[in-house]
């Protein structure tokens, strides 16, 4: 299979690319120094600027105002925005939002469209998606707390979640909740809209993450619903649907992680070069000529250029035969990738010494936050443990 871009695309990608060092990079220092807030206005102003220039939501088909490429197109992109911490964001196709588009797209009703997507659209409100809780395993989501129960035209919500990523700032909350207790496992949870400001819902804090808590859009918090009442209007799809729905949500959200995890060893890697020809051991001789930083720049490179191989395809599975024929390549990207990210900024860490630990690069700052990718969207273990069972199905 040949994943190299047309003529056309590979034109409209360098633009994004030239985009993306040339206005995005700059803004990295204030950034990483002093957080997302400090920088918001001129990061909106890139965003309109985005905009004008038609890079705007490439995750998304073009009837609703995107750029309409396929999941091996936005692959392409995808690594090209994660080269840069606030890429996704500018371009307004950064998670949350991103799979809460596609939800919404996919199963909201004419109103909540009208209501919730076009104004996420249009970059004029952000979101958040709520499933986790505290006290039940995030990786067994067929089993929560939280609970709504219909009363009249109303459903009313108990219950607290956590780690709900930008939740603060954000306008409303897809949230997940058992509404047919009694139902098979994969039947008893529906997704409904929540609207922050509803009466019964509050945001408890900003969990701090790796000493941080973060600001607005880099945020994850812990969430209380107390007699929360939201009209049944608010319900997404069917009834009962919110694991169907929140699994087609996770198939294309893994690619769009991979590919910005493989943009962000891309720009390490790149970083772990030039300081590796540039820094002096002794008058000179350089870092690059020591065996040990040869053997890392060798294995990053197989190891990057290889997931990116695997993950493309498993777009272009998806593409041609949906997030259901993709299953086992999905979860097998979901944790290769994670790893090889981190082995990457761990060495292009090493060969920066003390600067890597600092945030005037942004390695810190992807070390920190993520050591996460191992976690969300399905640890690991419970990756390696749906395809091995697969696997080892065909041998008995
Ligand atoms: C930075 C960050 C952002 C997040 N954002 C969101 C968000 O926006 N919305 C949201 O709803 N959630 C979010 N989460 C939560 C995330 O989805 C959960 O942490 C994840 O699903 C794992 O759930 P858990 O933490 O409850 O761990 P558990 O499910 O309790 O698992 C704990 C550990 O047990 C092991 N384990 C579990 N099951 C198995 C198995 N079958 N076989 C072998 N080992 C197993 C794994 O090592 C796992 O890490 C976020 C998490 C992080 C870290």
């Amino acid at each position: 299979m040949n994943f190299a871009p047309d003529e056309e695309f590979q034109t409209t990608l360098d633009a994004i690319r030239s985009f993306v060092r040339e206005e995005l990079f700059p803004l990295e220092e204030t950034f990483l120094l002093e957080g997302f807030g400090s920088v918001l206005p001129e990061i909106n102003e890139k965003r309109a600027k985005a905009k004008r220039l038609g890079f705007w939501l490439p995750q998304i088909a073009q009837q609703y105002g995107g750029m309409g490429f396929s999941l091996v197109e936005h692959g392409h992109v995808s690594e090209i925005l994660g080269s840069s911490p606030i890429g996704h964001y500018v371009l307004n196709c950064q998670a949350p939002d991103a799979g809460n588009m596609e939800i919404l797209i996919e199963d909201g009703t004419q109103e909540q469209k009208e209501r919730y997507l076009d104004p996420l659209l249009a970059g004029d409100i952000r979101s958040c998606f709520a499933m986790t809780e505290r006290d039940h395993p995030g990786s067994n989501p067929t089993w929560m707390g939280t609970s709504a129960v219909l009363d009249g035209d109303h459903y009313v919500i108990n219950g607290s979640k956590w780690f709900t990523s930008s939740a603060d700032g954000a306008s409303f909350a897809i949230v997940m909740v058992v509404t047919n207790p009694e139902a098979a496992k994969h039947l008893r949870a529906s997704q409904i809209i929540v609207p922050l400001g509803t009466p019964g819902f509050e945001i408890m804090r900003n969990t701090p993450v790796m000493g941080k808590r973060g600001q607005g859009y880099g945020t994850h918090s812990e969430l209380q619903f107390t007699d929360c009442h939201v009209p049944v209007a608010n319900l997404l799809g069917e009834h009962g649907a919110g694991f169907v729905i929140a699994q087609n949500r996770l198939g294309p959200g893994r690619i769009h992680h991979c590919m910005r995890w493989i943009g962000i060893c891309e720009r390490a890697f790149e970083l772990m070069c030039t300081h590796a020809v540039r820094r002096e051991v002794a008058p000179g001789k350089t870092l690059a000529s020591q065996q040990t930083i040869q053997n890392w720049v060798a294995e990053s490179r197989t190891q990057i250029s290889a997931s990116r191989l695997m993950v493309l395809q498993a777009a272009d599975t998806i593409d041609q035969q949906g997030t259901k024929a993709a299953r086992d390549e999905i979860s097998i990207i979901k944790f290769l990738v994670a790893n090889v990210l981190q082995q990457v900024l761990d060495r292009a860490i090493q060969v920066h010494r003390a600067l890597g630990l600092t945030d005037y690069t942004p390695l810190a700052y992807w070390y920190r936050h993520e050591r996460a990718a191992r976690i969300y969207d399905g640890p690991d273990e419970v990756h390696k443990r749906s395809v091995a069972r697969r696997i080892l199905k065909t041998y008995t």
